[in-house]
């Protein structure tokens, strides 16, 4: 078995798509044969209520409880907050206990990297960890990142924020320099894509302003009914609609990911450096 690749899909912009991203990457991840693990670290547990669990405040066991053992020096014993999906991946549910734990973290020797521990901890029993962060910079999200081996970001074709992007690069660098020095960025990629703007040259354009300084993904998610139902639906969209285009931009996307760290695309992921 390879080495557990852990990813951070980020952006600070909150409904760019990171969390429907994380259950259907993770979904066509499984479907190439690869074991995987969903962590929710957005107190909001979005991704906790796409995947079934739609009173996550309600949970007895979630990220926040392991992430409160970690900085007590009590790591617990077997992962029983470790949950199994129909769908064949393991994940971690977050809830609005993490916002206590990131307020907590401020008086916490090592804050950086109590998820990492966390993380460090159960990784060997996968292939890739999925990570998904709450919009914002703060301290979740730099345990994110410092957790992480690649950092994803979706963009939201119709807000192409230049100024945005240099926030979270600028973040990503800082971490890279003062705790995580192997994090790269793996690529930024369109989501949400309409008619307009799935054109080519949208694709291109965008190309040329990121692409300077950024590994930019060849694969476009449109904006679909199909997509947008994913998240009640209680199916990845591999499922919920298994010709659609939705599908094949999310297969598209896990191939992409599959390859990142392989020899022939480790130039481009260079670049983010
Ligand atoms: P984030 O995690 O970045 O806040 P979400 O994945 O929760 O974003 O997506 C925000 C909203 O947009 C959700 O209601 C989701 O169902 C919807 N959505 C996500 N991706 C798409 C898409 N490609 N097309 C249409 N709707 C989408
Ligand atoms: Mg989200």
């Amino acid at each position: 078995m390879e080495k557990p690749k852990v990813l951070a899909i980020a952006n600070q912009k909150g409904g760019v798509g990171k969390s429907t991203t994380v259950y259907n990457l993770g979904a066509g991840l499984v479907m190439e044969g690869k074991k995987v693990l969903l962590l929710d670290v957005d107190p909001q547990g979005d991704l906790t209520k796409m995947l079934g669990q739609r009173k996550p405040h309600d949970l007895p066991l979630s990220l926040a409880n392991v992430m409160n053992d970690i900085t007590a020096g009590t790591m617990p014993r077997g992962h029983p907050e470790i949950m199994r999906h129909h769908e064949g991946f393991d994940f971690v549910p977050g809830n609005r206990g993490l916002t206590a734990v990131e307020v907590g973290l401020v008086n916490v020797m090592s804050r950086e990297t109590v998820l990492k521990q966390y993380v460090d901890s159960v990784k060997k029993n996968y292939d890739y960890v999925l990570l998904d962060c709450r919009p914002a910079l703060g301290m979740l999200v730099i345990n994110a990142l410092a957790a992480a081996d690649y950092v994803l970001i979706p963009v939201q074709a119709d807000y192409l924020a230049a100024d945005a992007m240099t926030e979270l690069v600028g973040t990503v660098q800082s971490v890279r320099r003062h705790i995580n020095p192997k994090l790269k960025i793996g690529g930024v990629f369109l989501t949400m894509a309409s008619e307009t703007n799935f054109r080519r040259d949208t694709v291109a354009a965008i190309r040329e302003e990121f692409g300077k300084h950024l590994p930019v993904l060849n694969t476009v998610i449109p904006a679909t009914v199909r997509l947008a139902e994913v998240s009640t639906a209680d199916k990845s969209i591999f499922l919920h609609d298994p010709k659609g285009a939705g599908t094949n931009a999310y297969r598209s996307l896990t191939k992409e990911v599959l390859a990142i760290g392989s020899k022939q695309r480790s130039r481009t992921a260079e670049i983010g450096r």
